[in-house]
């Protein structure tokens, strides 16, 4: 079987976590996680902190509370997206619209979201789908017009670029995830939240200390620890920091390996167009191979497809069912413009096995069994009319 995707594991996790628990030193903010939280900062090129998180959904749910998301606000996001990215803020009585995405990136269409903005809007959340930056100068140029914040949900984006500027530091706050599905991992579940806007500093660390000062109080610039906000737990247990930090340090390479094997899907598949259409970017864009996807004609061929791979042992999956059509996003979204694309689109997407450490050879046999579905069922398949 060739899975979809499999963990990532690059040598020195066990070390690190064996040392961590050799040091008893367990609870989170302690040395793993000041390692890995300025490794973030380097992969990033910034001197904005780093806060590891227990989840990218905690982080984003911290971006909910220090913007201050209460009962009535608005937030614009893509309805393409993971549940986490809206729920932060509906948590916090916010109601969030959706705008529709573009079909080649799969991201926020920066042109539709103007005609979202009212009066109560607060914010805006751009995706990075597929490790794949959002249109970030318009989003900003927006944002700064109508005094809204910016939350770069990067969960799938770490080492992703975007004008040679990494993605996650352009934005107010950025979120990323260490999920074991993700591109870098703490062991299962983690994340981080990047503080791009100083002001929100102080507030963040008081915020996942659970509303206290402890931490002026550990650096000696207050005398006793106490309460003075709202806050909650949002540390990361220095295991998983530990496990995390053997990832980070061989960022570069767990990059190289997953770049060239996206390269190799795409070299291959785009000889199967136009059944199959493969992704195709701008050259100011620089992204960490998180995924490969390839785009089918519909959504029932792309059942086929899927069910065609099974039968040969090869394990593909369709991403995210747009959100504004879910029970909950009935309830609490409301989608603005026409879905042109968020719903078709995303009904086109199969995505292929990619993991750090794929063979070749795996690989092509992916490549092969597409091939052969489609020689197989060329007379069912029309040929898609180019919507550019
Ligand atoms: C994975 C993911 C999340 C959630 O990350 P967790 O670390 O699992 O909480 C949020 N948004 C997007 C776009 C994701 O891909």
């Amino acid at each position: 079987m060739i899975d979809f995707t499999k963990v990532t594991l690059v040598g020195n996790e066990e070390r690190y976590v064996l040392q961590a628990m050799k040091e008893k030193s367990l609870a989170g903010d302690g040395y793993y996680t000041k390692q890995c939280e300025n490794a973030i900062s380097n992969l990033l090129n910034t001197e904005a902190p780093t806060l590891l998180t227990p989840s990218c959904t905690a982080a984003l749910e911290m971006a909910a509370v220090l913007i201050n998301i209460s009962e009535g606000d608005e937030v614009i996001m893509p309805s393409y997206t993971f549940v986490s990215t809206a729920n932060a803020f509906i948590l916090h009585g916010a109601k969030v619209v959706f705008v529709d995405i573009e079909a080649d990136t799969m991201n926020i269409d920066a042109k539709k979201i103007e005609q979202a903005i009212t009066e109560k809007t607060k914010a805006i959340v751009p995706v990075h789908y597929a490790g794949v930056s959002c249109a970030m100068d318009e989003i900003m140029t927006l944002a700064q017009k109508y005094s809204l914040y910016v939350i770069e949900d990067s969960a799938q984006a770490l080492m992703s670029s975007y004008k040679s500027t990494p993605v996650g530091t352009r934005g107010h706050l950025a979120a990323f995830s260490f999920h074991s599905t993700k591109n870098y991992t703490s062991g299962g579940e983690g994340g981080c939240l990047v503080i791009n806007d100083q002001s929100f500093i102080e507030r963040a660390h008081i915020l996942r200390e659970k509303g206290t000062n402890r931490r002026n109080f550990i650096q000696g610039t207050v005398d006793k620890y106490t309460w003075v906000d709202k806050g909650s737990s949002f540390l990361m247990s220095e295991i998983q920091a530990a496990f995390l930090l053997g990832q980070l340090e061989k960022a570069h390479e767990i990059n190289r390996d997953r770049n060239k094997s996206w390269d190799l899907y795409s070299d291959e598949l785009k000889k199967l167009a136009p059944q199959v259409e493969i992704p195709s970017y701008k050259n100011n864009i620089k992204h960490n191979a998180h995924m490969f996807h390839i785009k089918v004609e519909n959504k029932e061929i792309r059942a086929s497809l899927i069910n065609y791979l099974k039968s040969k042992n090869i394990q593909s999956v369709f991403h995210y069912v747009p959100l504004h059509s879910s029970p909950a996003g009935m309830r609490y979204s409301t989608f603005i413009g026409q879905d042109i694309y968020t719903t078709i689109e995303s009904e086109r997407i199969v995505r292929l096995p990619l993991w750090f450490g794929i063979s070749s050879s795996e690989q092509r046999y992916v490549v092969e069994q597409i091939k052969s579905f489609f020689e197989k069922n060329s007379h069912n398949c029309f040929h898609r009319q180019s919507n550019k």
